[in-house]
């Protein structure tokens, strides 16, 4: 009677869910982070696409991933000025605005949205923390979109400005307890650091908080990671970890 029992649960865990890491565009050769890549996961069927946010000199939102975009320095340059350069598949830098946009045709791909850290100072973060809020409230995506970021403050900012969005801690040096004090909602943090923190994992779902792992591109660590019960991995190849996922599923 145990055994089936057992079974029983293990087959109602919910399974790994892969998240494209700036979009879906290795194997079409998309630039990371454009629209095209964005479409491009929800087309193969993602839970989520993820992207990253900075703030430019005239107070733009724009998704990029590097503090550059072609040479020019997000935060030191006007949007007009960045609009000077393209992708080499024709796009422009996307506006948050534009960006959440395209997402909200998507309604089934979760929009993970993460804010980067201002090289200039902490107030820069906290105003691109706080736009970048107001932009989701603006396009009413509260439900689409989930927050991730390195900086601390910038996470108990999304807490305090929208009590229910989902929100992640990067950086790794936090354990599972003070993240859910501080009101995060789960930690996303590199796969090492639940290596070097065998205990977090458990620690966290004990109270509640989801577990995402990047950026993990390698067959065997995606395994690994499935086993463990992780709710999110985010990969640079999502074909792969569907795969995983699914020689995992078979397993069982
Ligand atoms: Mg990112």
């Amino acid at each position: 009677m145990a055994i089936i029992i057992l079974m029983v649960a293990s087959s109602t865990q919910a399974q790994t869910k892969v998240i494209a890491h700036r979009g879906a565009w290795k194997t079409q050769n998309l630039p990371e982070n454009s629209l095209a890549s964005l479409n491009h996961a929800s087309e193969i069927g993602c839970y989520g696409s993820e992207f990253d946010v900075h703030l430019t000199k005239d107070d733009i939102l724009v998704v990029n991933h590097d503090k550059d975009f072609y040479g020019i320095d997000i935060e030191h340059a006007t949007y007009q000025e960045l609009l000077t350069k393209k992708h080499p598949n024709g796009e422009s830098i996307p506006t948050l605005e534009e960006y959440l946009k395209e997402g909200k045709k998507h309604k089934k791909t979760r929009l993970i949205l993460e804010i980067k850290t201002s090289i200039i100072s902490k107030e820069r973060t906290l105003q691109t923390t706080e736009m970048c809020v107001d932009a989701v409230k603006k396009l009413k995506l509260q439900k689409q979109v989930d927050y991730i970021c390195f900086d601390y403050d910038a996470g108990k900012l999304v807490h305090k400005l929208d009590p229910k969005a989902d929100v992640a801690y990067l950086n790794g040096d936090v354990d599972p307890a003070k993240a859910k004090a501080d009101g995060y909602t789960g930690l996303d943090y590199h796969f090492s650091v639940f290596k070097k923190n065998p205990t977090w994992i458990e620690e966290a779902h004990h109270i509640g908080l989801t577990i995402n792992a990047w950026t993990v591109d390698d067959a065997a660590e995606m395994a690994n990671l499935i086993q463990q019960k992780i709710e999110f991995l985010t990969t640079n190849e999502p074909e792969k970890a569907f795969e995983v996922i699914k020689a995992e599923k078979s397993k069982k």
